[in-house]
């Protein structure tokens, strides 16, 4: 049989309803494409008992578990013990897991408080995944004909060291030799549209995989192939990329992780402008994102208070302002109540033209800022 994987995904808040598990998705999206699909996802309270219990039976059927959160340093982490007591493994300390811990909190100016020790401890015979985001690294550690992949909770750590480390260990295993990825990013059709669009290029057996995934304001086509080369596995994806543009070309803004912002930054640039923002229905988000994206030319925003009434004058006139406060050549303004059912005003002042465009609402406030 073909290899598969479960996830075992720890925390007594998942099961409690302070917050939904995107962790078991973000293993999923990323092994699917090696031909290693997750089967099973199982949601797990900190307690010795539901942990031994599901890693134990996960192990028993498939020969690659994940297992996410609990890694911490307190007395509810409890992943390292599990996974010691299911293969049998004793805990070791690793005293280079505890200079880099060590080295982490000097960079914050603090101390190693003596709880932190655990997690420089691993079930003997581990690998450690380094995590340069957080101080609990990960391990990896082969038992019993099964892989067992421990990662930490935050989610942010958890997809660096999955694409970092995880994700070209297990192609390997698998024996896949040349993998290659892309990632096209769409601004403007929805997921249907976007999926009609390719529908011929998807299917759960094909190379490359075409898979699709939607967040407000974005619909991403994520192109993989595996292949006896990484030169064929590139080849292959870079041919389907280029229909996807052809087909969907109009609405590709980047790739990979580029963001909207850099993107506009990017085409702003290209004209020799810079840009200025007012944030009224987006409440600062523009403002944050153009300023954090890495990418020069964004002279600054204003964030009006909310409600902010809608219309085109006073979207023009906001990025008007916008523009002659920074000494931007380009204003952007979006206005409107985010509240209110009339949805936003995006008012352009740039060299080229003035223009104002609507948005009509429809996924709630906090995702219609977004978009
Ligand atoms: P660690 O392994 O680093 O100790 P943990 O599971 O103990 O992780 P928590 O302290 O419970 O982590 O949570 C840390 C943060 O990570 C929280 O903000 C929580 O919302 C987030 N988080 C943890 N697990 C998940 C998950 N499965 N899906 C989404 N977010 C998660
Ligand atoms: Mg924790």
């Amino acid at each position: 049989m073909d290899p598969y994987a479960e996830a075992v995904i720890v925390g007594t808040e998942l099961l409690l309803g302070s917050h939904a598990d995107t962790n078991g998705p973000a293993i999923g999206a990323r092994i699917a494409p090696l031909g290693c699909p997750l089967r099973r996802i199982t949601v797990v309270g900190d307690t010795d008992a539901e942990l031994d219990d599901a890693i134990g039976r996960a192990a028993a059927r498939c020969p690659v578990v994940f297992v996410t959160g609990g890694l911490g340093p307190t007395e509810d982490d409890r992943t390292r013990f599990s996974v010691a007591r299911v293969t049998g493994r004793a805990l070791a300390f690793r005293p280079d897991l505890m200079a880099h811990i060590a080295s982490l909190m000097a960079r914050f100016g603090r101390e190693v408080p003596p709880s932190n020790r655990v997690q420089a401890c691993l079930p003997a015979g581990a690998d450690a995944i380094p995590n340069p985001r957080g101080t609990a690294p990960g391990f990896a550690l082969e038992a019993g004909g099964t892989w067992f992949v421990a990662l930490p909770g935050v989610p942010r750590e958890l997809t660096g060291m999955l694409d970092d480390w995880v994700v070209p260990r297990l192609a390997r295993r698998l024996g896949v030799r040349g993998f290659a990825t892309r990632t096209v990013r769409l601004f403007g059709p929805g997921e249907s549209r976007v999926g009609e669009a390719v529908a011929d290029l998807m299917g759960p057996d094909r190379d490359p995989y075409v898979g699709l995934l939607a967040s407000p304001g974005e619909v991403r086509v994520v192109i993989t192939s595996r292949a006896k080369t990484g030169d064929q596995a590139r080849g292959r994806v870079a041919a389907v990329e280029a229909e996807v543009r052809r087909r969907l070309g109009r609405y590709v803004f980047g790739t990979d992780r580029q963001t909207h912002a850099a993107a506009a930054l990017e085409a702003a640039a290209t004209r020799g402008w810079t840009v200025a923002t007012a944030d009224g229905y987006t409440a600062g988000v523009l403002a944050g994102w153009l300023a954090t994206c890495g990418r020069p030319g964004y002279c600054g925003g204003l964030v009006l208070p909310a409600p902010a009434d809608g219309s085109e004058p006073v979207a023009l006139a906001a990025a008007a302002r916008a523009r002659t406060a920074f000494g931007a050549d380009a204003g952007v303004a979006v206005v409107g109540d985010p509240l209110g059912d009339q949805g936003a005003w995006v008012g352009l002042d740039t060299p080229a033209a003035r223009q104002a465009h609507r948005f009509r609402p429809g996924l709630g406030p906090e995702a219609d800022r977004v978009r």
